[in-house]
């Protein structure tokens, strides 16, 4: 298979990933990009793949049941100009992982609204902050985009998913969070993601602390908060509980992850909170768990 694979996500369950775009063709080159650098920085959409080909690997791959096709993968998807072709002749239910950058397109949100889900992102809200984090192709400016977030989010029936990324240093501040506070208020979203970067990243970038994520998830009050992390965890590669809890030092997890993490070591949640470092926070009638070493 050349543009499709499978990925377990919490969010959307069972996923069948699309990708729509040469190896990091994109119209940001954040710093937290787990694909490293962008080689092609651009805002010229294109059909970079035959949509037929696509289409063909996508419904060959249907057969592995998955809850959503998601558009995401190795660059920016809505730089692919026949998404909507593609959205268009899919019946399952579709996602679409987006950096936001070209909402302010009428083209490109017009060709979101077939899907199911969306998930824009949104890490920062002055300009300053936009150049350094996102280093955005020089045609951007974070107004521009703000805007397409806006309207994009005015006009869409599907469920929104927001993402923030937090990279310490970068976007971190009281000031910025308040801002994005600000914007996120404006929009009509179902939840916020608070992320921060797990896998080493394009450049030397840290992840901000758990106490840091609580804080943040602070400011967006009035959204429903979720960490969808749990994808990324694979207990498997942790020879012990002790040290499999030290995954919550960043992303803290849910009641009901901390007890599938204890189950898989044979243990429960109480031998979690035994464990010298674990504590917990109750946010918006959730329960969660941290870890500080
Ligand atoms: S928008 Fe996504 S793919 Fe593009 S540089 Fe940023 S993290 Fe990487």
């Amino acid at each position: 298979m050349k543009y499709v694979y499978v990925v377990p996500s919490r969010r959307l369950g069972k996923s069948l990933g699309v990708n729509l775009t040469p190896f990091k063709t994109c119209t940001y080159s954040c710093v937290y990009c787990q694909l490293g650098r962008t080689t092609c920085k651009t805002v010229e959409r294109k059909e970079f793949f035959k949509k037929e080909e696509i289409l063909r690997e996508i419904e060959s791959a249907l057969k592995t049941n998955p809850d959503y096709v998601t558009f995401a993968g190795e660059g920016e998807p809505t730089l692919y100009s026949k998404l909507k072709w593609l959205l268009d002749r899919i019946e399952e239910k579709t996602a679409v992982i987006t950096n936001s950058s070209l909402l302010w397109r009428k083209d490109v949100r017009e060709d979101l609204m077939n899907a199911d889900v969306c998930l824009p992102s949104l890490d920062c809200a002055t300009e300053k902050t936009f150049r350094r984090l996102n280093r955005p192709h020089r045609s951007l400016t974070l107004s521009k985009v703000v805007e397409g977030l806006l309207e994009f989010s005015d006009e869409y029936g599907g469920k929104i998913m927001l993402e923030i990324m937090l990279v310490k240093g970068y976007n971190d501040s009281r000031e910025e969070l308040e801002k994005m506070a600000e914007i996120v208020k404006e929009m009509k979203v179902d939840v916020v993601h608070v992320l921060t970067p797990i896998r080493p990243p394009a450049s030397d970038v840290e992840k901000v602390d758990a106490e840091k994520l609580l804080e943040a998830m602070r400011f967006f009050k009035g959204c429903a908060i979720d960490f969808p992390e749990g994808r990324d965890f694979d207990f498997s590669t942790f020879s012990s509980l002790n040290e499999a809890v030290r995954i919550m030092s960043r992303h803290p997890m849910r009641e009901d992850q901390v007890k599938e993490m204890a189950k898989h070591f044979n243990a429960s949640v109480k031998d979690v909170e035994e464990i010298e470092g674990v504590f917990c926070k109750e946010f918006g009638g959730i329960k969660y768990y941290f870890y500080k070493k």
